[in-house]
């Protein structure tokens, strides 16, 4: 098994789906290996340091990039697998700097050494790791293979709700399954009060029977246009809005910071044309034009705001799904809608970044594509409410 220092953040959140990609790019091994500079054996694996630049070759200073606004643990565990590997092959290496738009720093990696060597130790030495649940599910391919996992097992991981703090309260109560929580409802009912067992419950019963049950009725849905922003966060650039009009797939995009105040106003423009109302996914957009607004000196009334509808708030209070989590992509997976990109939130961010870097129309192209399937998946569950609802 070949690991590259690239997947110490998964190994470090979700060793689970660590396994799962490092397996799936096997094949890819041979390419792997013949572009890593530097590598080594360990505990049975071939380690490969992956970095993003060489600063200087005397003394020897590389550099990792992120895109994130902290440094975090997991970064300290990442430059000590570089550091280790680059050691391992005889080279005396004097400085890691890992840079973000928002951080560069110098970091002290070797003391991080150690608990590197004990996780990247065990998890080359187990073959399954159990189910985890962690923001990663949210996005992660893998999800519905643990979701069966644990529907079988009937365990709470993925109830919606229940974590940390609940989850340990619930357990010390021997509520431990899907059906504990049915039948204990009385105990569960004094532990987290009754509106919350009411949707649990509801909630038990649709994964066990794995199938959709409404929670209470949907409000009338009426025809509408659908809204997905694509925002550069390093600098707070929001570069695409699509919009979805009557099957009419329609991308505003700004080509850089400076357009963005036309282009946003452009889109208001658009949606003020009508009254339909606007549906989108989460409370993204609708913070985002609160903030353009302010941003552009653009006024937009009480009614405009009350156009924009959250379809993940819908599905959240009216109906209960056997999804391992309700993103977007989880409960449109569920209903059959395929992405035709491997992005995702974060992804997309890395992509637009490289787009910015090298101009490459090819990978804007492919951000225009996950932007309409995004605003198509929105639709496309909005239908499959009404149809639950009739
Ligand atoms: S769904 Fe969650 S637990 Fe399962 S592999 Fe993905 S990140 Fe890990």
């Amino acid at each position: 098994m070949v690991i590259s220092s690239k997947d110490v953040k998964t190994i470090y959140f979700c060793p689970r789906k660590a396994k799962f990609e490092i397996r799936n790019r096997e094949k890819n091994k041979k390419f792997l290996l013949s572009v890593a500079t530097y590598q080594t054996d360990a505990f049975g694996c071939i380690l490969i340091a992956e970095v993003d630049e060489i600063v200087s070759e005397t003394p020897f200073i590389v550099k990792i990039l992120k895109t994130g606004k902290k440094l975090s643990e997991y970064h300290m565990l990442e430059s000590a697998f570089v550091g280790y590997v680059i050691e391992s092959n005889g080279k005396k290496l004097d400085t890691i700097i890992i840079e973000s738009p928002y951080y560069s720093v110098s970091v002290n990696w070797k003391p991080y050494v150690s608990r590197m060597l004990s996780m990247i130790g065990s998890f080359c030495e187990t073959d399954e790791f159990r189910v985890m649940k962690t923001h990663l599910c949210r996005t992660c391919p893998f999800s519905s293979e643990c979701f069966k996992e644990i529907v079988n097992s009937e365990s709470l991981t993925f109830l919606h709700g229940v974590k940390g703090k609940t989850l340990e309260k619930l357990n010390s109560y021997g509520i431990n399954t899907l059906k504990d929580v049915i039948n204990m409802s009385p105990i569960v009912e004094q532990l987290i009060g009754k509106e919350k067992t009411k949707r649990l419950i509801v909630q038990a019963q649709s994964i066990l029977e794995n199938r959709p049950i409404l929670i209470r009725p949907v409000p009338k849905i009426s025809e509408g246009l659908y809204l997905d922003i694509e925002s550069y966060t390093p600098i707070n650039f929001d570069y695409l809005f699509g919009i979805l009009d009557d099957g009419v797939y329609i991308p505003f995009l700004a080509s850089d910071p400076s357009s963005e105040s036309n282009v946003f106003k452009e889109v208001v423009k658009y949606i003020s044309k009508t009254n339909k109302p606007v549906y989108h996914f989460h409370n993204y957009e609708i913070n985002r034009f609160k903030k353009l607004a302010r941003k552009y000196n653009v006024e937009l009334s009480k009614s405009f705001f009350n156009r924009f509808v959250d379809v993940y708030k819908l599905y959240i209070d009216h109906v209960a799904l056997p999804v391992p989590s309700h993103s977007l992509k989880s409960i449109a997976r569920y209903f059959g809608f395929n992405w035709r990109t491997q992005l995702n939130g974060q992804l997309v961010v890395h992509s637009y970044a490289e787009y910015l870097a090298t101009g490459d129309e090819r990978i804007l192209q492919e951000i225009l594509t996950y932007n309409e399937d995004d605003v198509r998946a929105t639709e496309f569950i909005l239908k499959k409410l009404i149809e639950i609802s009739l």
